[in-house]
């Protein structure tokens, strides 16, 4: 099948593909759209076991970073990387060196940063063949772990569906069920008990469930059982793909909002979720606090902005509900609306900037 035919095509603007044998160097770019900016999106290296799964991967992913730059409001677009192969096994300095230069290649259209399998020491080592690398860390010259305001970004998602469902965002005393404790999950953890609330947690990793249950005095079920948990929230912050017609009809709570990436199956568990009463704050919107902090990194904005440009994501998720409610449309079909508004406007503004010849 041809890329233009492919059902996750979306106008991409450029899709590159990589193939290094020497460097062991197999992968793809995809950059989905640099109307509101230079596409940032992360380098996930995944076993995948066809090209073909690759492809669909990196074409969904980078379509989904430009909606969630457009909804964070931040002058970026949407690109994403996938390097086929085993982080544990066949990472080696020589494949990321590899790797950083056809990133360079690109002249700064896509911006790299940290995703699943790759982490801020491989920045460090990207960094040495393109300038174009974000999600450093301090010592790199970057603004750091994206992951605490991820977590904060999805506490204001949680405020804002607790106020929409319940008419107050207390969370005092709520019950609320973390779906995977690791970095953002244990961070998001923090902040709820701060907020008085209580907690259930599991994860499919024994170490991280029981050190998060130690420091966040939580109770850990099964991850099989975390579904049907008596919460008023659940946060999914584990993998992709846990909201679908099997888990939909167990879900006990009123919210769902958390940090996992691609979260509804397919877009019929909207439906099914908005069906049950139960309040979807959009994966890309609660999730976008770790855009803001790689976007001030990448324009050296002031760092003491990206807190209080996190906390409004409250907002945005404002927006989304109440125009969900008066359009009749599921909180995800809203985003995305709102999202692809935004990148045709930019659009549009940039195909009437006059032509500049010579
Ligand atoms: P992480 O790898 O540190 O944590 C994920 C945790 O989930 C791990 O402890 C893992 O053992 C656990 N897990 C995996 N499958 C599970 C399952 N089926 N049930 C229960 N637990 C399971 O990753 P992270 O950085 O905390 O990111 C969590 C999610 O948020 C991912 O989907 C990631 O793509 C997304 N995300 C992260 C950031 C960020 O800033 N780190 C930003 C945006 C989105």
């Amino acid at each position: 099948m041809s890329v233009f035919s492919h059902p996750d095509f979306d106008d991409h603007e450029e899709v590159s593909f990589l193939r290094e044998p020497e460097f062991g160097l197999f992968g793809i770019i995809a950059v989905h759209s640099t109307a509101r900016g230079p596409a940032l999106g992360g380098c996930r290296m995944f076993p995948y076991t066809s090209e073909a799964d690759a492809l669909k991967d990196v074409l969904r992913l980078s379509r989904g970073m430009t909606y969630k730059a457009a909804l964070m409001d931040v002058p970026l677009g949407g690109g994403k990387s996938v390097v086929i192969g085993d982080p544990h096994t066949d990472k080696t300095r020589e494949l990321l060196l590899a790797m950083g230069e056809r990133i360079e290649r690109l002249g700064g259209r896509y911006i790299v940063g940290e995703d699943i399998g790759t982490n801020p020491y491989d920045m460090a080592i990207l960094g040495q063949r393109t300038r174009a690398v974000s999600c450093r860390r301090p010592e790199d010259g970057g603004y750091g772990d994206p992951a605490p305001m991820t977590a904060l970004g999805a506490l204001q998602a949680i405020k804002a569906g607790m106020a929409h469902a319940r008419g107050s965002d207390a969370l005092k005393g709520a019950i609320v069920a973390i779906q995977g404790v690791g970095n953002v999950g244990r961070n998001l953890g923090r902040l709820l008990r701060q907020e008085g609330a209580e907690l259930v947690i599991c994860d499919t990793h024994r170490p991280n469930a029981d050190a998060a249950r130690e420091e966040l005095q939580a109770r850990t079920v099964d991850p099989e059982e975390i579904y049907s948990v008596e919460a008023e929230v659940f946060a999914p912050c584990a993998v992709g793909g846990t909201l679908n017609m099997d888990t939909i009809p167990r879900l006990r709570a009123r919210v769902v909002a958390g940090a996992a990436n691609n979260q509804l199956a397919d877009p019929d568990c909207g439906r099914a979720l908005a069906k049950r009463g139960i309040v979807y704050l959009p994966d890309y919107v609660a999730n976008g606090g770790g855009l803001i902090s790689c976007a001030a990194e990448w324009y050296r904005t002031d760092p003491a902005r990206i807190e209080p440009d996190v906390r409004a994501i409250r907002s945005t998720c404002e927006q989304i509900l109440a125009e969900a409610v008066e359009q009749g449309l599921t909180t995800a079909e809203a985003a995305d609306r709102i999202a692809q508004n935004r990148v045709a406007e930019a659009r549009t503004a940039r195909e009437l900037l006059p032509a500049t010849l010579g």
